[in-house]
């Protein structure tokens, strides 16, 4: 099932020509598919019956639209910010199924998450336990917690999309859990309902997840022996995806190996909070070329799309398969190439090392853009960001305009001279 594919000489999203949806709502543009967004919650939901559950990690994709979709299809959440429980609520999505992670979280997004009633804080330090006991207690009212706890596994991923090894910031440590769970439990204002880890991102393999579940459950049952229940167990997120020509396990191989270890364990729901995994192939760029400048060695193919839009390749050298829109221009170039935006940066790049072929006024398309990619755009070089459309079927949807100049110093004041 992809929702991406050539017909009548050109890509199609859905049932939509992207060289109209490019002319139509302007380059550079993030295009997303309802039915591949769909299909892809789908395939974890339905492995993931009662009391498991997913929530989706906002900050892959917080597009009210994306969220919006999710929520309808019974979604939950993990958010990282007070912002994103206020976009998951916009949205439509049930506070009661957001799961709140993140290192740093401030008094105020304590305060806000208890008063509209999240499913559970996912606690990463003994000071962020004391403050949300506090905090609850100062309401009259008793938080939910889970502890997240640092299983020391390496998720064999990129170093800065690891996050479950005992050199990172995150969780506690596994030889404080105990003690972190004993103080949780004595508390009066909160109450322990799980455990919980994120080992990292774009993970491929199967291993690393199993091994942090067989200490996580280890944990469990050191729990159980002092008189701590533990209801969810929160594997976080992290399954990869393909971009280049990764074999990440499939949704249903990666669940069913999780639950098979739960299997003894009836009391015990397990939670995921894939992002990646959800967003990232219903989603794509779409950027024209403006001019192609050829070199020696290779040629430089200049796109209007730059790491401001897509900063992936140039934060994590990430690939992202980038595709001519036209199958005229299919079959490999004669030179290798640089795709590169307008930014000034050297580092300002989509791909290197390319075999595409280009034209000035071509519309390229880089893949597997649905994750990271606009979420993480920004307005250097006083760019605008780009417009985010949603196909379904033969229907766009304009799910946020693109930005005006105005708004870019809209908040600016100049002096009086
Ligand atoms: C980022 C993050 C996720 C989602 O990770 P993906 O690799 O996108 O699935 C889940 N849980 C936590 C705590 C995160 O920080």
């Amino acid at each position: 099932m992809n929702q991406f594919s050539y017909q009548h000489g050109q890509l199609h999203v859905e049932a939509c020509a992207s060289q109209d949806l490019a002319h139509t709502y302007g380059t550079p543009l993030y295009v997303y598919s309802r039915a591949q967004l769909t299909h892809n919650w789908q395939a974890f939901n339905q492995h993931l019956p009662k009391p498991h559950r997913a929530c989706y990690a906002v900050k892959a994709n917080g597009n009210l639209a994306v969220l919006q979709v999710l929520a309808h299809l019974g979604a939950g959440f993990d958010v990282v910010s007070g912002g994103e429980i206020a976009r998951v609520l916009k949205a439509g999505g049930r506070a009661d199924s957001i799961v709140f992670s993140g290192v740093a979280k401030s008094h105020a997004e304590i305060e806000y998450a208890l008063d509209v009633g999240i499913l559970q804080f996912n606690v990463e330090s003994l000071a962020e336990l004391e403050r949300i006991n506090q905090i609850a207690a100062e309401r009259g009212t008793s938080a939910p917690v889970s502890l997240r706890v640092n299983p020391d596994v390496d998720a064999k991923t990129h170093p800065y999309i690891a996050t479950g090894l005992e050199a990172n910031k995150f969780g506690i440590p596994m030889r404080d859990a105990v003690a972190a769970f004993k103080r949780a439990h004595s508390l009066e204002h909160v109450h322990v309902v799980g455990v919980d880890c994120h080992i990292g991102s774009q993970l491929t393999e199967l291993a690393p997840f199993l091994d942090a579940m067989d200490r996580m459950l280890a944990l469990v049952d050191e729990l159980a022996a002092i008189g701590i229940e533990i209801a969810h167990l929160d594997m976080g997120g992290g399954l990869g995806v393909t971009y280049d020509d990764e074999t990440p396990p499939a949704v249903a191989d990666y669940i069913q190996a999780m639950l098979a270890k739960i299997e003894h364990y009836p009391q015990l729901a397990l939670y995921l909070e894939p992002g990646r995994a959800i967003v990232a192939n219903a989603g794509i760029l779409l950027t024209r070329v403006e001019y192609v400048k050829p070199s020696d060695k290779k040629d430089f193919v200049i796109v209007d799309a730059g790491m401001n839009d897509m900063l992936r390749p140039s934060l994590y050298q990430a690939f992202h398969r980038i595709e001519n829109t036209s199958t005229h221009q299919h079959g490999e170039a004669q030179k290798p190439c640089d795709v590169v935006g307008p930014v000034c940066e050297t580092g300002d790049f989509l791909g290197q090392e390319r075999k595409v072929k280009a034209a000035e006024g071509d519309i390229l398309a880089v893949f597997n853009a649905g994750a990271y990619g606009f979420a993480m755009s920004s307005n250097y070089n006083t760019r605008v960001r780009p417009a985010e459309i949603m196909v379904d079927g033969n229907q766009v949807h304009v799910v946020r305009q693109r930005e005006q100049l105005e708004q870019l110093w809209q908040l600016e004041r100049t002096l009086e001279l």
